[in-house]
């Protein structure tokens, strides 16, 4: 196997996704803002530590990240900023994304590689459509004029844009392909965990007085890995995107199946709907909720045929990727319940 360049080896994605690729025989160079982190990251991934180097590089500047391509045939650019709450300014999210891409892109083609696979996501595809569109393909685009097209999913089309034109411009030689989740769940592999786990946390923390009608496609971060370390193989896969995501869940679907599923463990999960107006309130002292208010009611299916069709890739049941991150938040103490 080839020497594999995974950014942001502190991630939870791309923790998952360097396990598998070790697993698997390859060698890994991965990227940390800062190599203080390297012994700790080290100590969750519990991998040969032999085949995994780390390298300090940021998505705003280029120290250290020739060093971190040198000698890689591949890259996994899963490196992006995926903030708890509402940053003070959009830009905090636009200008490390898509200069973090156009970045790591400029560097992987300067070292020779030949296939570079970015995390983009459903963020890029689903937001800012009218309220009757309920399904997504990989041929749709996030709006981004709608103003219900926040910062998060604005950074996500913006550098996944801002990629594919310069790949068209400048990437002759090197393979592109993005695969886009949703949202990700699954065992965490320690405190530092993504903001997509919060969603969960809160509700087994019974930490709101009921649940938003919010939802989204759900898929699990061992898939999500899997999907990269297919999308670095597989034949004919130039300039493809990749939706992962099983089905779509509403919160409150999420609250029964860990009341169903784990007994008492989730005896304060609450099953009781929030009005949508109470929500709003709360948006407005809150902004992690205030952002997403538009989105409350909304129905978005993003299917993931084209990964089972093209790829064979196959998700896990939704119900063991939301009991086993329950487990894992519990069994670490990081709920208690
Ligand atoms: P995560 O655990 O928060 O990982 C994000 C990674 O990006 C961390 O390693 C973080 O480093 C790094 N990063 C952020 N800003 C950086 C900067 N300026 N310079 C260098 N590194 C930086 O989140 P994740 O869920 O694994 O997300 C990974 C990727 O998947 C992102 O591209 C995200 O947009 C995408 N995605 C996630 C979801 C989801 O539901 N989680 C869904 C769709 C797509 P630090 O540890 O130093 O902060």
């Amino acid at each position: 196997m080839a020497r594999v360049l995974v950014t942001g080896g502190s991630g939870y994605i791309a923790g998952f996704t360097i396990r598998q690729l070790i697993a698997e025989g390859w060698d890994v160079n991965t990227t940390v803002r800062s190599l203080t982190r390297e012994s700790e990251v080290r100590d969750w991934l519990a991998v040969d530590n032999a085949r995994l180097r780390f390298f300090a590089a940021d998505l705003t500047s280029d120290p250290g990240w020739a060093e971190a391509v040198d000698g890689c045939t591949h890259v996994a650019h899963i490196a992006s900023p995926i903030p708890p709450g509402a940053p003070r300014h959009e830009d905090e999210l636009i200008v490390p994304a898509r200069d973090g891409a156009l970045r790591a892109l400029r560097f992987a083609k300067a070292a020779g590689v030949q296939r570079f696979v970015m995390t983009s996501s459903v963020a890029a595809i689903a937001y800012g459509h009218h309220s009757s569109r309920t399904e997504f393909t990989e041929a749709d685009w996030s709006n981004l004029e709608s103003p219900r097209t926040y910062a998060y999913p604005k950074s996500k089309t913006i550098a996944e844009r801002a990629a594919r034109e310069w790949m068209e411009a400048e990437g002759q030689g090197m393979a592109f392909v993005t695969v886009n989740p949703a949202a990700v769940l699954g065992p965490v592999l320690g405190r530092d965990f993504s903001p997509s786990i919060e969603a969960v946390k809160k509700l087994l923390e019974g930490a709101m007085p009921g649940v938003p009608d919010l939802g989204f496609g759900i898929v699990d971060v061992r898939d999500v890995a899997d999907l990269h370390v297919r999308c670095l193989t597989a034949d004919d896969v130039a300039d493809e995107r990749f939706i992962a995501s099983g089905p779509f869940l509403k919160l409150i679907d999420i609250a029964h199946i860990l009341r169903d599923r784990l007994g008492p463990e989730a005896r304060k999960v609450p099953t009781r709907r929030l009005p949508d107006f109470m929500v709003r309130i709360l948006g407005r002292f809150i902004p992690e909720l205030g952002q997403v208010a538009s989105e409350l009611g909304r129905v978005k299916v993003s299917t993931a045929a084209h990964a089972r069709d093209v790829l064979g890739w196959e998700p896990r049941p939704v119900e063991e990727t939301i009991v086993d991150t329950a487990r894992s938040l519990i069994d670490q103490g990081i709920v208690n319940v």
